[in-house]
């Protein structure tokens, strides 16, 4: 798969910058022309994983967030958010819907459920202390 275009950015996991990404992502989405659907897809799922950078990678601080986007041939879109943080022990259990490690009266555990139900495909990587990569990836369907 040739890859067409490609961004890097790398903020601070402040709550403040969630926006910043979003935003971000989709003035680099232009290029592709996508629908209103496609944009607030993509826009929700890569707002899942960097709100879990923020509430969950940095649990006594503030640290990296660095989010990558990348256009293929074909109108796959692929984005990674990665953090330098905790990490995950059981990536598995992590994903299962309504599990979460955060605080019950503010978090759902759905944010990979989310994650999930927008994108084609969602990989998680991990290591407990060294931080955790998420891989999102979606073809868009040309307009018609
Ligand atoms: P919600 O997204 O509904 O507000 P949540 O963030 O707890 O709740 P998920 O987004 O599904 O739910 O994440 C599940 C759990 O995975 C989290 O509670 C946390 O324990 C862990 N987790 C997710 N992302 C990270 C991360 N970047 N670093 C460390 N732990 C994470
Ligand atoms: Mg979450």
């Amino acid at each position: 798969m040739k890859m067409l275009n490609q961004v890097k950015i790398t903020f601070a996991s402040r709550s403040v910058n969630e926006g910043f990404a979003r935003a971000a992502l989709a003035a680099f989405l232009v290029q592709l022309d996508p629908t209103v659907p496609q944009l607030a897809d993509l826009k929700t799922a890569v707002s899942e994983a960097v709100t879990n950078c923020i509430v969950h990678a940095y649990p006594d601080g503030i640290g990296p967030v660095t989010l990558t986007a990348a256009l293929y041939e074909g109108g796959v879109v692929r984005i990674t958010v990665t953090d330098r943080g905790v990490g995950i022990t059981d990536v598995d259990k992590a994903m299962q819907p309504m599990y979460t490690t955060g605080d019950p009266e503010e978090r759902a555990g759905l944010g990979f459920a989310v994650m999930q139900s927008f994108m084609d495909k969602v990989r998680v990587s991990s290591r407990p202390g060294r931080g955790t990569r998420v891989t999102l990836t979606k073809r868009l369907d040309a307009r018609r």
